[in-house]
This record gives C-alpha cells, sequence and structure tokens, in this order.
C-alpha cells in the first residue's frame, strides 16, 4: 500500500488546487466534526472492519471478490472528491467522457466495429438493459438462458414481464445445444443469453452454435460474460490462455455484458452493457426537464436506465486502464496468471488421492472434493474443509468456497459415487489474484493433508 500512501495525498491536493481558483470559501459549521469525535468514529469504523475475510491475500481462494488496483483507488478517491455524476453532461463532462472513452476500448476488445454502450453499477444492472432491450426489439416473445445462467436473468424476466426459460446443460456446465434447438422450434423464443463464464464453473457456453441457431430463428444473442469478458484479452488457445472460438465470436452478439468489478480490478459500481447496433438508442428515448442543457452532445444518461451514476467509477477505470491496458501485454498478464493458478491446481487434483477434481475449468475457476464414496460423506467432508482451512492463526489460513452439486450432475461427469441424498457442497475456488499462483501449491497440500478421513 505504499504507493497510495505516496499518492492518495497528490490527488488531494490536486483538487484542492483545482477548486481554490474559484475562491476559498469556510465550511458550515454544521458540517464541521471534532478531530477527536472522528478518531473515536473512526476508530470503531476500523475495528469493525475487521470482521471480514482477506480478500486480497493469495490464500482467499473462495468467491469472486479482491480488493480493487491501487490506480483504481487512486483514480476513484481523486475524481470522488468533485463527485461528479455522470448522469449527464451537466454533472461531469471529463468522467462522461472518460466513460465513453473506455466504453470504446472495451467494445474494441470484443471485436465491436460500432457500439452503443455505457457504465451501469453492476452486471445485474447491466443485464436488466439488455434484457429490456431485448424484449423492446422482440416483444410478445420468451428469453432463453442456460440452467447455469447467473440468477439475475430469471429473475429480471420476471422484473420485465418476459417469460424465460431454462435451457438444459450438458456434461461440462455449458448450455445444450439440442435443448436450445428444441427450445428454438416452438418460435416462441426472441432472445438467448449465452453465458461466457458461468459464476458456479466459470463454463463456456458453445457460443459460435448458439449464435448460428438463434439467428436461423430470427431471434437475438445477448452474451453474459459479466465475470469471464476480459479472458478475451488472452483467449488464444495457448498453454495459458483459454479457448478462443467462444470469445472470437462475441463481435457478432446484439449485446454483451461485462463487470469491471469483476476481472477488471475495479471496486464495486463498475459493470457494463454494450449494444452491438447503436439504433437500440430509440428505446430509452425520452426527455428530461431538469438535465440535458448543456451541450446536445449525447448524454450518458439518455441511453441508460440508472439515472444518477458514480463519475468516479469511471475515473476509477480510466487511470487503470492506462496503466493496465486492455492488451495481452497488460491485464491479459493479470489473467493468464490466475489461469495457470487453475490449471496447476487441476494439474494436482488429477494425481491426488485425498481430492478429486469435479470437472476442467474453462477459466480460472476450480471445482473439487474430498474423494469419499458417497454423497452425504462428501458433503460432510466438504463442510468440514470450508471451516477446517479458515480455522487457526490468520497467517495460515485458507478461504474457500463450496458449490452444490446434484447426483445427477456427478454422474454425468463420470463420477461414480453414491447417491444415498439429492445435493451434495464440493468446494469451489476461483483463484481470481495474480498473485495466488504461487500459492496453489501449498494450499493444495495442505487441503490435502485437512480432507483425510
Ligand atoms: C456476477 C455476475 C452477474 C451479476 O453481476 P453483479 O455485478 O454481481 O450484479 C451476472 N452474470 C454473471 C455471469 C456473473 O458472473
Amino acid at each position: 500500500m505504499t504507493d497510495l500512501q505516496k499518492w492518495l495525498p497528490r490527488g488531494v491536493d490536486a483538487i484542492n488546487a483545482w477548486q481554490d481558483a474559484y475562491g476559498a470559501f469556510d465550511q458550515h459549521p454544521s458540517l464541521v466534526v471534532s478531530d477527536e469525535a472522528l478518531g473515536k468514529a473512526f476508530n470503531e469504523l476500523t475495528e469493525r472492519l475487521r470482521d471480514n475475510y482477506p480478500f486480497g491475500h493469495p490464500r482467499y481462494v473462495g468467491q469472486m471478490l479482491k480488493p480493487p488496483h491501487p490506480a483504481a483507488i487512486l483514480g476513484y478517491t481523486t475524481a470522488m472528491l468533485i463527485n461528479p455524476n455522470n448522469h449527464a453532461l451537466d454533472g461531469g463532462p471529463a468522467t462522461a467522457q472518460m466513460e465513453k472513452e473506455i466504453v470504446a476500448r472495451i467494445a474494441t476488445m470484443f471485436g465491436f466495429e460500432q457500439h452503443l454502450g455505457h457504465l451501469t453499477s453492476s452486471g445485474t444492472i447491466a443485464n436488466l438493459e439488455a434484457l429490456w432491450a431485448a424484449r423492446e426489439s422482440h416483444p410478445g416473445k420468451r428469453i432463453a438462458y442456460s440452467a447455469d445462467a447467473h440468477y439475475t436473468h430469471s429473475r429480471m424476466c420476471q422484473v420485465i414481464g418476459v417469460e424465460g426459460v431454462a435451457i438444459a446443460t450438458d456434461d461440462s456446465g455449458r448450455m445444450d445445444l439440442g435443448a436450445l434447438e428444441r427450445a428454438l422450434a416452438s418460435g416462441t423464443i426472441g432472445t438467448v443469453v449465452a453465458t461466457l463464464g458461468t459464476t458456479g464453473l466459470g463454463a463456456l457456453d458453445p457460443l459460435p452454435a448458439i449464435i448460428a441457431l438463434t439467428r436461423a430463428h430470427g431471434a437475438r444473442v445477448h452474451v453474459d460474460t459479466a465475470y469471464g469478458g476480459f479472458f478475451a484479452l488472452i483467449a488464444d488457445d495457448s498453454a495459458d490462455g483459454v479457448a478462443s472460438t467462444p470469445f472470437a465470436a462475441i463481435r457478432d452478439v446484439d449485446s454483451i455484458v461485462v463487470d469491471p468489478h469483476k476481472h477488471g480490478l475495479q471496486p464495486y459500481g463498475c459493470g457494463a452493457v454494450i449494444f452491438s447496433d447503436p439504433g437500440v438508442g430509440r428505446f430509452y428515448v425520452h426527455d428530461s426537464p431538469y438535465t440535458y442543457f448543456s451541450s446536445d452532445e449525447l448524454h450518458l444518461g439518455e441511453i441508460s436506465l440508472e439515472c444518477s451514476r458514480a463519475g468516479a467509477a469511471a475515473a476509477a477505470l480510466w487511470l487503470t486502464l492506462e496503466v493496465i491496458p486492455l492488451t495481452d501485454a497488460g491485464l491479459g498478464q493479470v489473467l493468464r496468471a490466475s489461469r495457470r493458478g487453475a490449471l496447476e491446481w487441476q494439474r494436482l487434483l488429477g494425481s491426488s488421492d485425498d481430492m478429486t477434481a469435479y470437472q476442467s475449468p474453462e477459466l480460472d475457476i476450480i471445482t473439487y472434493y474430498p474423494t469419499r464414496g458417497r454423497m452425504t460423506e462428501i458433503d460432510a467432508a466438504s463442510n468440514a474443509l470450508f471451516h477446517a482451512a479458515a480455522d487457526g492463526h490468520p497467517a495460515e489460513q485458507i478461504h474457500l468456497a463450496t458449490y452444490t452439486v446434484k447426483g445427477s450432475d456427478l454422474a454425468r461427469r463420470g463420477h461414480e459415487v453414491e447417491h444415498d441424498a439429492p445435493t451434495a457442497r464440493i468446494m469451489r475456488s476461483t483463484v481470481m489474484k495474480p498473485e495466488s499462483e504461487a500459492y496453489v501449491p501449498a494450499i493444495h497440500a495442505r487441503l490435502s493433508e485437512l480432507s483425510r478421513p
């Protein structure tokens, strides 16, 4: 954190200097607080914040969580001292411009030749917008997504009053093409949502075939790559890359969602939705008596369902991408390290007597369980491992997550275990931090030891 100790005061100085030019003024007495009062409350805050998991540590390999890059913190904090609102150019001209620039870079990363898009406060809201645009362009039709798609799709279908259809997955957790084809044959589906990087397993739906089938039925394709999107930078089939085919097909879809607050090194409050046809802007048309007076240029609020949004989020992402760009040599190196960590872990699982891999990872999420003969035993051993690994001295703890699977999920993947319960918890680890790569052998060894009956 040395970086921040040096740079954060520079952000404060720069904004103060800019504001001073408008003339000094005193803070209103109602806003003045004593150092003593602030210090006391602040001590309590930092004390209470200790009730957390060490998301930034390489031995935290549980959920999709990690602190932002220092550049993102610097960009966010500096811009937040002004607190621009990216709803309209009146609210934050500089950060709205930054948002347009970075959204264009993300669109280029996915191969879109033209686009319309913006940042959102989350992947959930970004998907809501994409599904809403889907409903507007294919009214009265249903929206299909895989059974392993993020639950937000079924929920948002309810919100927008569209019937959602869950399509079965195959033995790798990908959308089953036969099931999709049967659903499309009904003629009632207007949009298919493909997930590149399912939240549970990191599975990649077979996008080229999904596009072909869906187009043949006159329907629309939305890609939810909230988690996996930035892996497009390393989608080259190389030893530490990911599969090229699904990512290369993104250029042909209608809309895409990606979360810079997942693999884009950003703090929460940063999703993105991008449409390949700028014409979807017509769905958003509205007039506002309060805003949009400072220029005839497109205001982000004119193409967004959300109104107020942090300009600081755009500043954070902009600054981050200036120093860690959307290239293989930039953010790609972060993702390659995560990918190598997952592959190494998978290799170790493959030769382990104590642990069994559930399936192969397509990104940086691995799933495994303490080797046992019955589902009830797997469930109990996984739960025990989850707790045992997180116990003990902080400098030794390993933080994991669990994932619930059905007996049929295990059977389809060739796991010969007794189905004495409908479901079992297994382990799920997201190797999201590049630093975790070096810890994988030690983590695996420790988990193996803890798993022995
Ligand atoms: C995380 C995620 C979401 C939800 O995004 P939030 O930013 O958490 O709201 C949607 N879809 C997928 C595939 C995700 O991984």
